[in-house]
């Protein structure tokens, strides 16, 4: 089989959640966006509805469809969103609570959807989503007094402790909402870590939640184990690989192994990047293609079956590191050609 193995560690995605509940006094909920950062929306929804997970986000409604039907009624699911044109019959037959993001947004929920929940997105500074400081004066009698379930807000530099935005959207945002009735939720991963100022009443991990920074005493979660599918003696002036772009200068060993720039492995890495025979760190030698890539395997004593990109070796962080990209994006382009398997350690 020449299949690699994603191995996804429900367990531990279910003690990083209780590890950053433990943090806040307030209620913890779960970022499951993009298939749950691609490691499986139903299974790791369902994981963490048994350990106490009551309220769960997903950036669009299509999302939070396929979330309820894993969990079937009872749990909240948020919509970061909003309510998009279109996504009346989705909210209401899914029962779904939209962020809503705008003027433009609450007239188009009152008028399809009146006494359907909602909660209100406000911009604080990050200027990406919500309502900004004018548009929310404008609105907030009339939408408090409809009760909006939550009243949100998102942090731009949160992974960055002593950043000055911190401290300044924390104070736009109290600025906007203190005194209002609605709970309230400003902190993702990174502001869960910042500290209590930032927790309110409900925190919105993710990341931290698949063992990724700014959570660094996350468990790790996944690993990626890739099959040998064949090794060759290189001599000196061979080269490895699409464009020649790697030449051997000593006589060496090259493993191909079965995964690709299809799979998630994203090509720009390659050169920086390890894959571990065992023990030992080999290095990606040659361009990444499509469903393969070249390994010097030279330094190993006894060729494993299996070779590891993601695991014990190697997080998820310093594999972004040598892709120059981050934790996020690691996980979000894991390909969907692995066998993915689900423990609970
Ligand atoms: C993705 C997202 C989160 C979760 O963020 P992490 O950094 O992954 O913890 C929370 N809130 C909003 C608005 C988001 O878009």
């Amino acid at each position: 089989m020449a299949q690699s193995v994603l191995t996804i560690d429900l367990g531990a995605i279910c003690a990083n959640w209780r590890a950053l509940a433990a943090m806040n006094a307030g209620q913890t909920a779960a970022a499951v966006k993009a298939n749950a950062y691609g490691l499986g929306a139903a299974k790791v929804v369902t994981a963490l509805a048994d350990t106490g997970v009551r309220t769960f986000f997903v950036a669009q409604a299509e999302e939070g469809v396929v979330i309820r039907q894993a969990l079937g009624p009872g749990p909240t699911i948020c919509v970061f969103g909003g309510h998009m044109h279109g996504d009346a019959p989705l909210l209401r037959d899914a029962n779904l609570v939209p962020m809503i993001n705008s003027i433009d947004q609450m007239l188009r929920h009152v008028e399809s959807l009146p006494a359907h929940p909602f909660g209100i997105q406000l911009d604080s500074g990050m200027n990406r989503l919500g309502m900004e400081p004018g548009e929310w004066s404008a609105l907030r009698d009339i939408a408090l007094g409809q009760k909006p379930v939550l009243v949100m807000s998102h942090l731009a530099c949160a992974d960055e402790p002593n950043h000055g935005m911190n401290a300044f959207q924390l104070q736009t945002f109290r600025q906007m909402t203190d005194g209002i009735d609605a709970p309230r939720s400003l902190a993702a991963t990174g502001g869960t870590i910042l500290g209590p100022d930032y927790h309110f009443d409900m925190t919105r991990p993710g990341v931290g939640l698949y063992g990724c920074l700014p959570f660094f005493d996350a468990r790790p979660v996944v690993s990626l184990d890739i099959p040998v599918i064949q090794v060759r003696d290189v001599n000196p002036g061979e080269s490895v690989g699409y464009g020649n772009s790697w030449v051997a200068r000593v006589p060496g060993r090259i493993a191909t192994i079965s995964a690709g720039y299809a799979d998630g492995i994203i090509r720009a890495m390659g050169p920086k990047a390890y894959v571990w025979a065992g023990e030992t760190r080999c290095k990606i030698v040659g361009r990444i293609s499509m469903d393969l890539i070249g390994v010097d395997v030279s330094a190993v004593q006894d060729m494993p079956d299996m070779v590891e990109l993601l695991g014990r070796h190697q997080t998820v962080d310093s594999l972004a590191d040598a892709a120059g990209t981050i934790g996020y994006e690691i996980l979000t382009s894991l390909g969907t050609r692995y066998t993915r398997r689900y423990i609970s350690s």
